[in-house]
Order: structure tokens, then sequence, then C-alpha cells
């Protein structure tokens, strides 16, 4: 409880961002203030052992500063997932809905290993379309999902629900 106060204390709500209507959470002040930056590390390193964790999935681009210290002090591996495009060997994409048109992610085909343990991090779950396709990725790769844990869930956008059959009973952690 006083972990979920803390990181609550450093995030802000921006309203109308990145359009009119939307309050989007803003994680830099958390991440500028190394008590708050260092007690989330820990939490997700800890849920990495809980989840018995091989490797961790960064999702670009805030999951990356958040899963890259955590796959450091957790003593595992880091992956990123990335927007189509940007990795420079041979990849595997995921194309998924969003709420108009479609947008595609990619891992280096060769980044986990068979039967592999992967937690996903990223900062916010929103409608779980991009975790959804991350957990695809993995399997495809033909890695196991340890689990997905996010800073934030956005509960009104109901990305759990889109997430659950993806999960197959792997653990979604939102701190
Ligand atoms: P989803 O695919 O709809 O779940 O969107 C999740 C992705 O969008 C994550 O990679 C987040 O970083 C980003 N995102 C969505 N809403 C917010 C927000 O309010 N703050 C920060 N990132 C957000």
């Amino acid at each position: 409880a006083a972990l979920r106060e803390l990181l609550l204390s450093r995030i802000a709500d921006v309203p109308d961002y990145p359009k009119p209507g939307v309050m989007f959470k803003d994680i830099t002040p958390l991440l500028a203030d190394p008590a708050a930056f260092g007690a989330l590390t820990d939490a997700l390193a800890g849920l990495c052992e809980r989840h018995g964790a091989d490797k961790v999935v960064g999702l670009e681009a805030r999951g990356f500063i958040l899963a890259a210290p955590v796959a450091v002090r957790a003593g595992l591996g880091f992956v990123p997932v990335r927007k189509a495009g940007k990795l420079p060997g041979t990849t595997l994409g995921q194309s998924y809905e969003l709420e108009y048109g479609t947008a595609e992610i990619e891992m280096h085909a060769d980044a986990l290993k068979p039967g592999e343990r992967v937690l996903v991090i990223d900062d916010v779950l929103a409608t779980g379309g991009t975790a959804d396709a991350s957990l695809q990725l993995i399997r495809r790769a033909g890695a196991e999902v340890a689990g997905v844990a996010v800073l934030m869930e956005l509960g009104f956008l109901a990305g759990r629900q889109r997430l659950e059959p993806g999960l197959k009973g792997a653990p979604l952690e939102a701190l």
C-alpha cells in the first residue's frame, strides 16, 4: 500500500494529450525521483523472481525505461519489442487492432530460446492491444509467458479482459 501511494504520487495527469478528451498518465516525475524509480524497479524485479522469469521483455518506448533496470537487477537478459521497422535483424511481426486502424510490433526472431519464461513489462495497460500482441510474439518464438507487469492499469479501458485469453492463466500484475 505504501508503494502504491508513492508511485501514484509521482504520476502526473495531463489533460487533452495527445488529443482532446484524453487524460494522459505521465510517468516522467516518477523517473526523476530515484527513491520512487528504485522502489518500482525492486518491485518489478521481485515479480521476475516470483513468477520464475528467465527473460524480461520491454515494450517500446516507456516499457524500455522500466524493464532495462529490472533486467539488470534481476540478473536476466533484456529483449526489446519495437514498433515495426526499427530492429536490424530478422524479426517476427505481429499486427493488432487500434481504435482507428492497426499497428505492428516486432521482436528479433532469435531473441528468445524455446521454453524460456518471459515477463513482459510496460508502463501503462490501456486497451491491452500492445501487450496482447507481445504475448503472441513470445509464443510464436516458442517461449512461455511468465506474466505481464505494468506500473498502471487503466481499468475503464478493459485491457485486462482483452488480455485474458492471451495470458492463458499467466498473471497480469498492475502495481
Ligand atoms: P494499449 O495497447 O491500448 O494497451 O496501449 C498501451 C500502450 O500505449 C503502452 O505502450 C503505453 O505506453 C501507451 N499508453 C496508453 N495510454 C497511456 C498513458 O496514459 N500514459 C502513458 N502511456 C500510455
